[in-house]
């Protein structure tokens, strides 16, 4: 039986951060899911497909085989049998992804490879439908959420840090812009699941969020079970 542990939240929220450290601590798999639904916008940006075009992207998803792996720890995602890891957190493909995973063919087919993963692992997953809708039973399932103001500032200081130029107001309103799109959409929306618990890391350092993390997995006593 594998321990399941859900992570949801908005786009800059510290989801992949976190969720990477805490999965070091526990010796869990951490599964990017976000990082499948930028796969298949690459793909489409690659054939030319627009966002609107729910007919061919239905047809292309067919034809994409988006594949995980683990190198030191660190998830690869396979488009087609290449590595495209390093080509998917790009501004056009974040756009392109979060208006291409409204689409019912592309959600089923990530899903499908998303719960056979975690039903072979201990697993920690985040994404924006992990609590709500591909793992509604996982043992521990938390909503991390932030200010905009802040998610901005972070995802600025994360790109500047790496030379890049950019406006922290263009940033903001991407982020804004992702949000509503992913919250207002008709296939699996981002929310909190009932049953899960929020955690708002406006005022907290990563380590501190780590730390409350690894509390509430504590919490719910399944921690003793492999540590
Ligand atoms: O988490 P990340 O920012 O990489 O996700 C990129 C986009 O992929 C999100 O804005 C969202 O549209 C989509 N996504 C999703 N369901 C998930 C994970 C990501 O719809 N489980």
């Amino acid at each position: 039986m594998s321990y399941n542990i859900a992570i949801d939240g908005p786009a800059g929220a510290g989801k992949s951060t976190i969720a990477k450290k805490l999965a070091a601590r526990l010796g869990f798999v951490y599964v990017d899911t976000g990082a499948m639904y930028r796969t298949i916008a690459l793909y489409l940006l690659r054939q030319g497909i627009g966002p609107q075009d729910e007919e061919a992207i239905a047809e292309a998803v067919q034809k994409v085989d988006v594949g995980i792996s683990y190198e030191d720890g660190a998830q690869q995602v396979y488009l087609n049998g290449e590595n495209v890891s390093s080509l998917i957190r790009t501004e056009k493909v974040s756009q392109m992804t979060s208006q291409t995973s409204v689409y019912l063919p592309v959600r089923e087919k990530l899903v499908e490879l998303q719960k056979k993963l975690a039903a072979a692992e201990n697993v920690i997953m985040d994404g924006r439908d992990i609590g709500t809708c591909v793992l509604p039973n996982a043992d521990v399932k938390i909503y991390m959420t932030a200010s905009v103001e802040v998610r901005a500032k972070r995802r600025y200081l994360e790109l500047t840090q790496k030379g890049a130029q950019c406006s922290l107001q263009e940033i903001e309103q991407e982020i804004s812009e992702r949000d509503y799109r992913d919250m207002h959409r008709e296939h699996s929306p981002l929310r909190q699941a009932e049953d899960a618990v929020l955690l708002d890391t406006s005022e907290l350092t990563i380590e501190q969020v780590v730390d409350a993390m690894e509390e509430i997995v504590k919490a719910r006593g399944i921690f003793a079970a492999w540590k």
